[in-house]
């Protein structure tokens, strides 16, 4: 869409990612905040996790005041530009939270997040909200011998919890083949629990159904401070007893906040709508979302127009936990990323034809356990610390907080995410020095896996360092 005829002249929120750039809506900012507010409950971000806890706050209780205060569009963040995996993925494997929170809570968390995707599924429709949703699951590829040994032992986990194949199958190289038909499969896994999605579309969709619940989203309204019974902007302050803080990866940025979460940049490109002939020799029928058993992590969709929609991590952590949009841009990933996708596709060619470019932020915890609470002496709640798995789990801490804002104990309030509290990141340059050299182990011991087919034991050494 023309910019200029977006309501965003300079086209400022339809640069962050190819999804944004193809919403068909003007993406002028609802007002800011005039002056001084009251509020029951106000909301710092109007990304999913914002919205999320906005819209099952107003449908729990109509009569609650709800604000929602975002520092530039909802959907400007991680939101607006993730991969579009709705899935039921933990930073954390079932095992380490068993190990820190017992098995039952594990099964219970993992079950949760399962019904987690249908929930979202059921909202997408409830509320008309068109996000090109499609039911196809996850492949995830094997293209190695140390791979094919991590998909057994996924395999292998998820039945020691009780999940049978009707939850994670393990393919053969045939089977693998027929979903995603990438170089050199060897076999893989598939499971059902994922759901491809337009994320941007996602997210302001959502933002429309809180404002028809009577939620107030005001954008281009940054938050200068969180405290007991206030959000404080320039403009004025929000008063609340209760203030959430859904600000993901630009946590740091808040006052106190700096050590919480670590921003780590994840990066993805776009190709060009491929041919039916193309897609016929690469798969992805049911628009299955797909990675492979690799360290550093890939993810790709087949998007509603025919692209292939490919990302990764890999991008440096900068020091001091910095945010700049010219860290959303990586020509040494992105070229990673195009050469990586012509690995799995030769049929893409030599040169694979990519449209567009982009990354973003998002939340890692000092433990990779992603938490969800409420602290009702101070009135101060927050969620985060996904990773790469907010698309989905967002939803389930939104309903987990208007649960625990309203006093509600439910069958989500016990989960063992909820009021857990991640130890904080190292002071720098210690965080700055754990965090890449962790990032450039596990792209060498990729490499050397590709290379000599052996596991590279030195991945699986700073996992357990990092407490992964
Ligand atoms: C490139 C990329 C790919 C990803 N792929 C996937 C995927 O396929 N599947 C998956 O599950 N997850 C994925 N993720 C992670 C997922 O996108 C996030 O976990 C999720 O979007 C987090 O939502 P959120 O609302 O908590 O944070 P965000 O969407 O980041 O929202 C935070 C909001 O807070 C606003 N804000 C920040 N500071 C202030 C302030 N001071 N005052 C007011 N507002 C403020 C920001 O502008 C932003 O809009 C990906 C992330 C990235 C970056």
């Amino acid at each position: 869409m023309d910019a200029t005829l977006s309501g965003d002249p300079a086209g400022r929120y339809r640069g962050p990612s190819y999804w944004l750039s193809t919403l068909d809506e003007p993406l002028t900012p609802r007002p800011a905040l005039p002056g001084d507010a009251d509020a029951d409950v106000v909301i710092v971000g109007g990304g999913y996790t914002g919205l999320w806890t906005a819209y099952h706050l107003a449908r729990a209780d109509p009569a609650l005041r709800v604000t929602v205060l975002e520092k530039e569009i909802a959907g400007y963040g991680a939101s607006g530009r993730n991969g579009g995996w709705c899935s039921a993925l933990f930073p954390t494997s079932l095992t380490g939270l068993a190990r820190r929170h017992g098995r039952d809570a594990a099964v219970a968390m993992q079950r949760a997040l399962h019904e987690t995707v249908r929930e979202v599924g059921r909202v997408v429709v409830a509320e008309g909200i068109d996000c090109d949703w499609a039911d196809g699951g996850t492949i995830t590829l094997a293209r190695t011998g140390p791979q094919l040994a991590r998909a057994r032992a996924a395999v292998d986990e998820a039945r020691t919890f009780g999940f049978g194949p009707e939850h994670l199958a393990l393919l053969g190289a045939d089977e693998a083949a027929v979903r995603c038909a990438a170089e050199g499969v060897r076999g893989g896994t598939y499971t059902p629990h994922c759901a491809a999605v337009h994320p941007a579309k996602l997210v302001r969709g959502l933002a429309r159904a809180v404002e028809r619940l009577g939620v107030t989203i005001h954008e281009g309204t940054p938050v200068v401070a969180i405290r007991a019974g206030a959000a404080v902007t320039a403009a004025g302050t929000v008063r609340a007893p209760v203030v959430v803080r859904a600000t993901e990866g630009y946590t740091p940025t808040l006052p106190g906040q700096r050590r919480a979460v670590a921003p780590v940049y994840s990066l993805m490109v776009a190709t060009e709508p491929l041919a039916d002939e193309t897609w016929a020799q690469i798969g992805l029928a049911r628009r299955e979302t797909f990675s492979d058993y690799r360290h550093v992590i890939i993810y790709g969709q087949r998007t509603a127009d025919g692209r292939l929609a490919f990302g990764g991590r890999g991008a440096p952590y900068h020091l001091g936990s910095r945010i700049l949009p010219g860290y959303d841009r990586e020509p040494r990933v992105f070229a990673a990323l195009r050469r990586t996708l012509g690995e799995l596709f030769p049929v893409l060619g030599p040169d694979v034809p990519l449209t567009h470019t982009w990354g973003g932020p998002l939340g890692v915890a000092r433990d990779w356990n992603a938490s969800v609470g409420f602290d009702r002496a101070s009135g101060l709640a927050w969620a985060g610390g996904y990773v790469g798995d907010g698309v989905g789990s967002s939803n389930l801490a939104g309903r987990t907080l208007a649960d625990l804002i309203r006093g509600q104990r439910t069958e989500l309030t016990t989960l063992p995410w909820v009021n857990h509290r991640s130890p904080r990141w190292e002071p720098e340059p210690l965080r700055w020095l754990a965090v890449n050299a962790g990032l450039r182990v596990m792209t060498g011991a990729d490499a050397a896996e590709s290379r000599t087919g052996r596991p590279a034991r030195r991945a699986a050494v700073f996992s357990r360092l990092l407490g992964h």
